[in-house]
């Protein structure tokens, strides 16, 4: 699964409200915010491979049914911290 497509699952539909420099890579950390609702929804850094979700946005999806933060750590497998 590709970072894109994980963001799509996990924070569904989204606009970018910010982009910090990312404190772990130094790349650009991105704010995301819902387009309805305008809550910040979550943030992640592509670089790093980082997701922090705030408010999922499609827990029945996902089956996640809560705030939660993910690093990837390979191609297949995503590690919920
Ligand atoms: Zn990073």
């Amino acid at each position: 699964m590709n970072f894109e497509r994980f963001l799509d699952l996990t924070l569904g539909p989204r606009y970018v409200l910010h982009v910090i420099e990312c404190s772990v890579c130094s790349f650009d950390e991105v704010y995301y915010s819902h387009p309805v609702t305008h809550k910040t929804i979550g943030r992640a850094c592509s670089n790093c491979q980082f997701l922090q979700v705030f408010e999922p946005s499609n827990p029945a999806k996902f089956h996640v049914p809560q705030a939660f933060s993910i690093h990837k750590q390979n191609s297949e497998t995503w590690d919920v911290v």
